[in-house]
């Protein structure tokens, strides 16, 4: 067996240990002689493993107790649609930011169901910042502030928590959730697709405050809607129990690492390498702004776009895979989410290094 080091975006690295441990546990969980794959979720042991993680996940994130935690299907996207199904509550009008490709996305999807202001926009500069918060322009009619703080794509995440005052704030944390320690208390709504931080793709974390749940639009679909889904114990319908067991062995090892603080120490680490190494090179560029680089994605040039193909032949060739930009922006991107070790950047630096000495 040798594994690589994989810059992927999502579905993204997950650590060894748990990996190991699936692998261990894959015939026969804890003595039920069944897969995990294979159990009843109503079940007691099932019940017992979505309980855990749950506990697990409040205790990391310190979720306060007026929140629910919800383990749902669909990713990220069903949430572009299940938050203004959910959070307009008689009103007609939400606040979005918009900081890039997953941004529009979610504005898009909104637009469906209500009227989008543009709180703030990053487009007159590439979305390749995050704007301050005085920059925001807040309609206190808005049912909500939406925002997205990492921008997977674009590699920009907010280094502050936007103030709304009364006006719920709702975020996709898909690709920095739990890559640092943040105040629950002052979001409403907070969701994330999985395949980066937390588990397997298919499915998603929302943690929403009970005060804001029991208000839906008539048409919002039953899975989709938070009261509902909070009730039934995420259990509405089948969840994605095999992605729930992982990630609660994902919420495990972050326990074990030392919790929030420490993976925050350590992400802070990993991605100075990177963007140290790209500050002082005369090959390589960010295009974002240093306040706003990403901790989890880091996008990057090469001067001449000729060597792209070469830079990622000979980087496969060294075990690193999966650094091609997407398709929509191009040149490079490394995703070192929590569960890429440290000695992955350092061996990505290393050939970075000398590809470019090679390269000049
Ligand atoms: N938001 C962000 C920030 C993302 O990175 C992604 C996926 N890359 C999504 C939303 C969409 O997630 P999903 O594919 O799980 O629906």
């Amino acid at each position: 067996m040798s594994r690589v080091f994989n810059f992927s975006a999502g579905p993204a690295v997950l650590p060894e240990e748990v990996l190991k441990q699936a692998g261990e546990e894959i015939l026969d969980w804890h003595g039920s002689g069944m897969s995990v794959m294979e159990m009843s979720h109503r079940g007691k042991e099932f019940i017992s493993i979505a309980a855990q993680a749950e506990a697990d996940l409040r205790s990391l994130m310190k979720i306060p107790a007026n929140y629910k935690v919800l383990f749902l299907q669909g990713g990220a996207t069903a949430q572009f649609a299940a938050v203004p199904m959910n959070l307009l509550r008689g009103k007609k009008k939400a606040d979005y930011v918009n900081t890039g490709q997953w941004s529009k996305k979610a504005i898009s999807e909104a637009k469906k169901y209500c009227e989008v202001n543009i709180a703030g926009t990053s487009q007159d500069a590439n979305f390749t910042y995050a704007p301050s918060m005085d920059k925001l322009q807040l309609n206190k009619d808005a049912a909500y502030l939406h925002y997205t703080s990492n921008e997977t794509i674009g590699g920009v995440e907010f280094n502050y928590l936007p103030d709304a005052g009364d006006v719920p704030l709702v975020c996709d944390m898909s690709s920095n959730i739990l890559s640092r320690p943040i105040d629950v208390s002052r979001f409403g709504v907070i969701y994330a697709g999985a395949q980066k931080n937390i588990g397997p793709a298919g499915l998603a974390v929302v943690i929403v405050r009970e005060d804001l749940m029991g208000d839906a639009l008539p048409c919002v679909p039953t899975i989709l809607d938070y009261k509902t889904q909070a009730e039934n114990d995420s259990m509405y319908n089948t969840p994605p129990t095999y992605g729930m067991y992982i990630a609660g062995l994902v919420f495990q090892w972050l326990i074990k690492q030392g919790g929030l603080e420490a993976m925050e120490q350590k992400n802070i680490r990993k991605s100075k390498l990177l963007y140290d190494l790209i500050e002082s090179s005369a090959l390589y560029h960010s295009p974002v702004a240093a306040e706003n680089r990403s901790r989890m994605n880091v996008p990057f040039t090469l001067k001449n776009p000729d060597l792209d193909e070469q830079f990622l032949k000979e980087a496969k060739g060294r075990r690193l895979l999966q650094l091609k930009g997407h398709r929509s922006v191009g040149g490079m991107r490394a995703s070192i989410y929590n569960a890429m070790p440290e000695e992955g950047v350092k061996a990505l630096c290393d050939f970075m290094k000398d590809f470019e000495a090679r390269n000049k």
